[in-house]
C-alpha cells in the first residue's frame, strides 16, 4: 500500500474500459490509486506505476478525486454506497472530494447516489463515455458530463487525459441521459441498416454497390458506414457487445417509463436483441441485430446472389 497519497486520483473498475482509462491517467503524470474486485486485474497497472487499495473506502480515504467505471447501476451502488462485504467509497469519502462515475447507469440512481455523497460533503459528476475500448485505450473517448460547472472544471484535467470530446450537458444525471439518447440513436440506426440490407438482398441487388450509392447521401450514418460492410462480410466481432447494448436499452426504457414517454422503435429493438441473447449470441457485436431480422424473413444477407434461404446456419 502506498504511504504518500497527496493529489492521488483513485480509479475503481479495471475492466475493458477502466484499464485503458487508468493507463492514460498514469501517462498524463497523475499519481493513481486503483481498486478492482478481481485483484489480479490491478497487477498490470501496479506494474505501470499505480498503487493498490484494499477496498473502495480505503481508496476514498486517500484520494481527493475518485473515478468509477463498473458495469451497471447495482455495481456503482456497491462500490460507492458499499455492501456487507465491501466498504464503499462513501464510508471514508473526504469532505470536498469529487466522485466521477464514468459507467453507464440509471440517471435516476445517479441523482440518488449524488445526493448521498452530497450529504457527506462530497461532490459527484456523471460522465459516461462513448468510443469503446479503442477510445479508452487511445484517450479519445467522448465524455458526456452532468453536474455542477465548478466540479466539471475541476475534473477537466482528468477528462482531457482520457477523452477528446468533453461536453458538459447539464445538471446531475444529464450525462447519463445524453448517453441513453446516444444509445437510442445507435440502435435505431442499426435497425435501419439491417432492414435496408435485408430488402436489398431480397431484391437481388449488389450489396457493396448499394452501400456505395447511399452511404454518402442523406441516408448516411456512422452505423451504415462502419457496420454495414461488417454485416455484408458476416463479421460479427464486437465493437460493442449485444449484452452491454441490451443493458443500455434497458436503462433507456426504464428512464422512458419514469418519464412517461413512448420509445416505439427502441422497445422493439430491445426484444429483437433479446432473441439473439436467447440464441446465445450476447457476446457478438450490436450489428448482429441483422441476424434477428434474417430469422424473421428467412433471408441471409450475403454477397452470394442466392439470397433466400429457409434458415441461417450460423445463428
Ligand atoms: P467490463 O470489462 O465487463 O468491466 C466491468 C468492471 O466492473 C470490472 O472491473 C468489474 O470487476 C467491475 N464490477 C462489475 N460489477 C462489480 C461489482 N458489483 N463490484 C465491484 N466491481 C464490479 O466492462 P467495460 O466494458 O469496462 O464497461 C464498464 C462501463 O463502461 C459499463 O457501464 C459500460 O456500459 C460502459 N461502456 C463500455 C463500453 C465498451 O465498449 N466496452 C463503451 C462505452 C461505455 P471484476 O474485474 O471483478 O469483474
Amino acid at each position: 500500500m502506498s504511504g504518500s497519497t497527496g493529489g492521488q486520483v483513485g480509479f475503481i473498475g479495471l475492466g475493458i474500459m477502466g484499464q485503458g482509462m487508468t493507463r492514460n491517467l498514469l501517462q498524463a503524470g497523475f499519481p493513481v490509486g486503483v481498486w478492482n474486485r478481481t485483484a489480479s486485474r490491478m497487477e498490470p497497472l501496479i506494474a505501470a506505476g499505480a498503487t493498490a487499495a484494499e477496498n473502495p473506502a480505503d481508496l476514498a480515504r486517500r484520494c481527493e478525486v475518485i473515478i468509477t467505471c463498473v458495469s451497471d447501476t447495482p455495481d456503482v451502488e456497491a462500490v460507492i454506497l458499499g455492501t456487507d462485504s465491501t466498504p464503499g467509497v462513501i464510508k471514508a469519502v473526504r469532505v470536498g472530494a469529487l466522485v466521477i462515475d464514468m459507467s453507464t447507469i440509471s440517471p435516476q440512481a445517479t441523482r440518488m447516489i449524488g445526493q448521498r455523497l452530497h450529504d457527506k460533503g462530497a461532490y459527484m459528476l456523471d460522465a459516461p463515455v462513448s468510443g469503446g475500448s479503442e477510445g479508452a485505450a487511445n484517450g479519445t473517448l467522448s465524455i458526456m458530463v452532468g453536474g455542477e460547472a465548478a466540479q466539471v472544471e475541476r475534473a477537466m484535467p482528468y477528462f482531457r487525459a482520457m477523452g477528446k470530446t468533453i461536453t458538459h450537458v447539464g445538471g446531475p444525471g444529464a450525462g447519463q441521459m445524453v448517453k441513453l439518447v446516444n444509445q437510442i440513436l445507435v440502435v435505431n440506426n442499426m435497425l435501419a441498416v439491417a432492414e435496408a440490407l435485408l430488402f436489398a438482398q431480397a431484391g437481388g441487388l449488389d450489396l457493396d454497390k448499394t452501400l456505395g450509392a447511399v452511404t454518402g447521401g442523406a441516408a448516411g450514418s456512422w452505423m451504415l458506414q462502419n457496420r454495414g460492410p461488417q454485416v455484408i462480410d458476416r463479421d460479427w466481432r464486437p465493437g460493442f457487445t449485444i449484452d452491454l447494448q441490451q443493458k443500455d436499452l434497458r436503462l433507456a426504457l426504464e428512464a422512458a417509463d419514469e418519464l412517461g414517454v413512448p420509445l416505439i422503435g427502441t422497445s422493439q429493438i430491445y426484444q429483437l436483441y433479446r432473441t439473439l441473447q436467447a440464441a446465445g449470441l450476447g457476446e457478438e457485436g450490436n450489428h448482429a441485430l441483422a441476424k434477428a431480422l434474417e430469422h424473421l424473413a428467412g433471408i441471409t444477407i450475403t454477397r452470394s446472389t442466392s439470397a433466400r434461404e429457409s434458415e441461417q446456419s450460423d445463428a
